[in-house]
């Protein structure tokens, strides 16, 4: 299913895989709040993984934040396809299942595979066939995924691992996920990183932000208070390693 939004947006924010966190998600709020964005886009897996499930279902309902579905809300929701998850994300989407109250059930299982509005494309984890969760990590992948989508840019989430692809005529390059200068004559697919769970050795949450009348594409890392998360999964009897790996940023 795609959401087709009215309208096109000149300075927002896009985030992905908050996955239960509810410390980072806060530390992600607060920030944003305080810059006053035009508008806001989640790309899914608000849950799975840690201790807040429908906490964080209750911040982005209330804000009325543009969702789309990731495998592990769907997963939650569905209990299909648990097989394709490793033992520790079994047992942390089986106790996320038991949690989840009725509304966000319904929630989660209300969300889009996608969300086109204006000139840009929001997924989970890949343009090309939303629900079957395809990662975009090669030069290959992205060229497939190119041809996907025919907006200007394509936000992903999906790996934790923030990155962007330009795309100029059949070149493609792969600048640093920092600030980008954004170009008419090029195309984007831009992985905007993990809330929740970053894995790319760095525990900070990350998001990215669009201005447009600046022409600029951020990549933002925050501090937030990782040993509260950590508590919370412990104190919920979630695998240890899951609490671990929210220090490692991995
Ligand atoms: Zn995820």
């Amino acid at each position: 299913m795609t959401i087709d939004m009215p309208g096109s947006p000149s300075r927002f924010v896009v985030f992905s895989d908050v996955h239960g966190n509810l410390p980072a998600l806060d530390t992600l709020l607060k920030e944003i709040d305080s810059c006053d964005y035009e508008a806001c886009f989640c790309l899914g897996d608000v849950v799975g993984y840690g201790a807040n499930p429908n906490q964080c279902c209750d911040r982005i309902v209330s804000r009325k934040i543009p969702t789309v579905m990731g495998n592990h809300d769907y997963v939650a929701v569905m209990l299909e396809d648990v097989e394709y998850f490793n033992e520790v994300a079994r047992t942390a989407i089986k106790w996320t299942h038991e949690r989840l109250v009725p509304e966000h059930v319904d929630f989660l299982k209300s969300l889009p595979h996608r969300i086109d509005r204006g000139d840009f494309t929001f997924v989970h984890a890949s343009p090309f066939e939303p629900p079957r969760w395809h990662y975009v990590l090669t030069r290959s992948d992205a060229r497939l995924n190119f041809d996907a989508f025919d907006k200007w840019i394509c936000f992903v989430g999906h790996s934790h691992q923030a990155f962007v692809v330009e795309l100029l005529g059949r070149e493609l390059t792969c600048p640093d996920p920092e600030e980008i200068e954004l170009d008419r004559e090029k195309r984007y697919i831009v992985n905007v990183g993990s809330v929740g769970q970053p894995r790319d050795h760095n525990p900070d949450l990350c998001y990215v932000s669009v201005d447009l009348a600046e022409n600029r594409l951020r990549f933002h890392r925050v501090a937030y208070p990782v040993h509260e998360a950590q508590r919370a999964i412990i104190q919920a009897g979630l695998p240890m390693e899951l609490a671990d790996r929210l220090g490692l940023g991995w």
